[in-house]
């Protein structure tokens, strides 16, 4: 806390009042650890890219683009990095353009179990995995009034992670529960889990439960950051629960506009 004192004085010299101003420093200082934090993060997550490709490169250059076994594997390497700085700038534009609210939702209204079943198709067609999906979706249309692009992205990066986070075997189950007019959607998963302490720090920017692991995954540490901007820029809210050892479920709420009578609410 910073104290300014400022005299009032009249013309004539005479002090006819004191202004004392307080000026809160802990907010401004919190935002600047953050902002320097948050660099200090960026910076990190490229210059590990950079190096792993920097040494390779010098392999190559040093005669293993000769050997035809070898210079493959490590042109694949060099490649798989690239394609991660650039998941990584696309991320943080995502991120910095939400920061800057330069963005519409493209909102509609579509029924929403529909909508979800859909994304679940997808990944249950495309799944390589020996995961068991279980839709707890009730026929009941339930309408909501959001941009499919950016919802489709939130559930995408949900259910990848429930994927890649599963032990073989596992089952993923989706659920949707409707109360008044909120819809909670929840996605849970058999994996690893999250310390308790942490839960809720998953949705940080670049917060990873095990750095390594969820690097050597491909993963940004933005994807569930994005999607908790996503949900709040819809007024719902998102949050997790999670065992260690046991499994994770991630919620998340949005409004309905209406149900299957047509009713607004
Ligand atoms: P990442 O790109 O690392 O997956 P996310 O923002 O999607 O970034 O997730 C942040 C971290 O939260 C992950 O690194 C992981 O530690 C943890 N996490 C997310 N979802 C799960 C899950 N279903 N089970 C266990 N841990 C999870």
């Amino acid at each position: 806390l910073r104290t300014n004192f400022s005299v009032i004085q009249k013309e004539t010299g005479f002090v006819n009042g004191l202004i004392a101003v307080l000026h809160d420093n802990t907010e401004q200082e919190r935002i600047d650890m953050e902002r320097r934090e948050f660099v200090a993060n960026v910076s990190h997550e490229l210059r590990t890219p950079l190096t792993t490709m920097s040494s390779y490169l010098e392999a190559l250059a040093d005669g293993a683009w000769k050997d035809d076994e070898i210079a493959p594997t490590f042109l694949q390497v060099t490649q798989t990095e690239t394609q991660r700085m650039i998941r990584l700038v696309n991320d943080l534009l995502q991120l910095s353009k939400m920061d800057s609210r330069d963005y519409d939702l493209n909102r509609e209204t579509v029924n929403f179990n529909q909508f979800f079943n859909r994304i679940i198709d997808r990944f249950e067609l495309s799944k390589s995995q020996h995961v068991t999906f279980h839709r707890m979706l009730s026929d009941t249309a339930y309408y909501v009034d959001i941009d499919t692009d950016k919802l489709t992205q939130v559930i995408d990066n949900i259910i990848s992670n429930a994927m890649k986070y599963s032990p073989d075997g596992g089952n993923i189950r989706f659920g949707v529960a409707v109360k008044e007019n909120m819809l909670t959607v929840m996605i849970s998963d058999e994996g690893m889990g999250i310390p308790t302490e942490n839960v809720n720090r998953i949705f940080d920017r670049f917060y990873r439960v095990d750095r390594a692991r969820a690097r050597s995954m491909g993963g940004t540490g933005l994807g569930l950051a994005i999607a908790r901007e996503m949900i709040e820029a819809h007024g719902g809210s998102i949050w997790a629960e999670s065992e260690e050892g046991q499994g994770t479920t991630i919620f998340f709420t949005l409004k309905v506009e209406m149900d299957e009578e047509g009713e607004w609410d």
